[in-house]
Order: structure tokens, then sequence, then C-alpha cells
């Protein structure tokens, strides 16, 4: 499942930090290590993105931009160390869609891709939501973690997706039970508490040490996930 990205970048462990982060996010990601190897890769499988370092064995990444440009409009997301080049990546010489500037974190790499998806392939993008390494796919009724399906009933599926929406909010078990649309509840507090309570232990299947759906004393449930992992 999921998008299907190419890193080009010869530095192993960013290449596998961005890798590592790109799948937590449901993308399924190839790396090349050398600038050559990009174009024969490229003619025979177009990736739906292309994130490519700039100084790379082999053929530098503006030349492969250039190149690539010459039979694919895949969007490009060029990493580069040096902000003087920037004007020119985003020019029509190389045609790149985005950059992300040296150091960065993993978290804004994985926000641009995103956003440069959400213009290219507006469907997929919008019918997904993700956190951290769980992703659920509206179009295919999925969700997974780790890569990992889950199998949760209708309205499971249905909360998960209320919350993870909107991560910041607090939703009361009456909002809850009505953003389960088509379903009716009697005497819903104590259902929606049930329902939750098996949503928690299927997602604490896969996740042991995080409790991510938090109870919100005389409120009722929201989103409690943990951040700033990178920073
Ligand atoms: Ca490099």
């Amino acid at each position: 499942m999921g998008l299907n990205i190419l890193i080009v970048e010869d530095e192993k462990k960013i290449a596998e930090l961005l890798r590592d982060y790109l799948e937590g996010a449901g993308y399924t990601v190839v790396l090349k290590e050398r600038g050559d190897q990009v174009i024969p890769h490229v003619k025979g499988r177009v990736p739906d993105l292309i994130l490519l370092d700039i100084m790379l064995p082999g053929m530098d990444g503006m030349e492969v931009c250039r190149q690539i440009r010459r039979f694919s409009n895949v969007p490009v997301i060029m990493i580069t160390a040096r902000v003087e080049e920037i004007d020119r990546l985003m020019g029509l010489e190389f045609g790149a869609d985005d950059y992300i500037c040296k150091p960065f974190s993993p978290r804004e790499v994985v926000a641009r891709v995103k956003a440069v998806l959400r213009r290219t392939h507006p469907v997929e993008e919008e019918k997904r939501l993700t956190l951290g390494s769980i992703v659920l796919d509206e179009g295919k009724r999925l969700v997974t973690i780790k890569e990992q399906k889950l199998r949760l009933t209708p309205i499971e599926f249905g909360l998960l997706k209320a919350l993870m929406a909107h991560p910041d909010r607090i939703f009361t078990r009456g909002e809850l039970a009505r953003s389960v649309s088509g379903y009716e509840f009697e005497g819903y507090e104590r259902t929606i508490d049930s329902h939750i309570k098996n949503l928690r232990k299927k997602i604490s299947d896969q996740l042991p040490d995080q409790q991510i759906i938090a109870t919100v004393y005389g409120f009722g449930y929201k989103l409690d996930f943990p951040s700033g992992e990178d920073s």
C-alpha cells in the first residue's frame, strides 16, 4: 500500500532515517545511493515522488533532475546544503517541485512530501490520515500500525477516524457517537466507552507502551500522541 517514494541520498544514515519516517507515514520507499542509478530506475518504474540529494556519486542531483524532466513530470524535492542554489533548482532549468535544506528534521521532510503529494495526488492524500506509525486509509477502510493490519469494527474505525482527523480536539461522547454515521446509540455514553476500550486494546496490541486515546475526565476523549521524537 501507499504511494511510492524514491530517496536518492548517498549518506546512509540520512537515507535510512528518511526511509523510516516516510514508511512510518505509510509510504513505500526505495533507496538509491548513486545519481547514475536514478534514470534507469525511474524509466523502469516511475515513483510518485523523488527526494533527490544534490551531492551524489555518479551524477549530481541537478543533472539527474534535468534528465528526469526530459521524460517525466514526477514530483521532485531536492535536498541541498547550499541555500544559494535554491532559485536555480526551482527554476525552469531544473524544475524541482520543492527543496529542503540540510540540516533538516525528518518531520519537516514528511510534511513537505505530503504537501507536494496533496497537489499531485489529491484523492489518495485526502483519504489518508497518519499519526506516527498509525495509518488510516479511508478509501480502503483500512488501519495499519507499523504496516500490520488492524481488525476494527466499522464503529471502531469511525471513532479512530474522528479522533485522527482532529488530533488536538477533545470529543464528548455525544460528538463521537454522532461522528460514527449510520449508527444509532441507545445510552451512548456507556456504548462509546466500551467501543473505545476495544479500540484501545487493539491499538495497544501493536503499540504496547503507548496509550493513544486519553480519557479527559468530565469531557470525553482525545488523542494523546507523543511528539518531538526527533527534536
Ligand atoms: Ca550527498
